[in-house]
């Protein structure tokens, strides 16, 4: 039904915050998202993204396109069958992927992981209710999360373009955007 590709960049901190990130903007679209307030990796934040930005030297960008095959792409779907499909794809591809970016953590001390989107690891997040988070070892925000640009950074370091569903039929692909924040040197 679908398989996956790889595309990796690197830039430094200084030059991504410099050209892809602006947090305004970007917090105004959070607002608009059903997520805000309500996820933990989602804002309003208790520090400053730009002070969480500058704690690293260098960002490595991880684009994970997920290609349907052509049988997928040309059958017409009902909407809830497309939106069964994009549920069930994306949250595999997004566990197998968060799992990777820990397991690259480890491996090189001192980094972390920015997710590909807000966590989903409770079925409902604790932070309506006021509680702590459940998993704050594993809490992981998203690029857009931290105000960066994530459609001028698919294309302008991936040399990609984000695509969306048309009625009744799959995109040819996702992409999913994490990335590996790593320390300065
Ligand atoms: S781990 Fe659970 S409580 Fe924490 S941000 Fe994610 S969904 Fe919310």
């Amino acid at each position: 039904m679908y398989q996956t590709r790889r595309y990796l960049a690197d830039i430094s901190i200084d030059k991504y915050l410099e050209e892809y990130v602006d947090i305004p903007q970007f917090l105004e679209l959070c607002k608009a998202c059903p997520n805000y307030n309500r996820k933990w990796s989602c804002p309003p934040y208790d520090f400053k993204p730009e002070d969480y930005w500058n704690k690293y030297g260098k960002m490595h960008v991880i684009g994970t396109k997920i290609i349907f095959d052509e049988a997928t792409i040309n059958q017409k779907y009902a909407t809830e069958e497309i939106i069964n499909i994009v549920k069930t794809v994306i949250k595999k591809e997004q566990s197998l992927l968060f799992d990777e970016l820990l397991a690259l953590e480890e491996k090189y001390p001192g980094s972390i992981s920015l997710a590909a989107g807000s966590c989903s690891l409770c079925e409902n997040c604790a932070r309506p209710d006021s509680n702590a988070c459940n998993h704050a070892d594993k809490l992981r925000y998203s690029i857009e999360s931290l105000g960066g640009n994530v459609d001028k950074t698919v294309k302008k370091l991936l040399g990609l373009e984000l695509q969306w569903m048309r009625e009744g039929n799959l995109p040819e692909y996702f992409l999913l955007v994490s990335a590996l924040l790593t320390p300065s040197i």
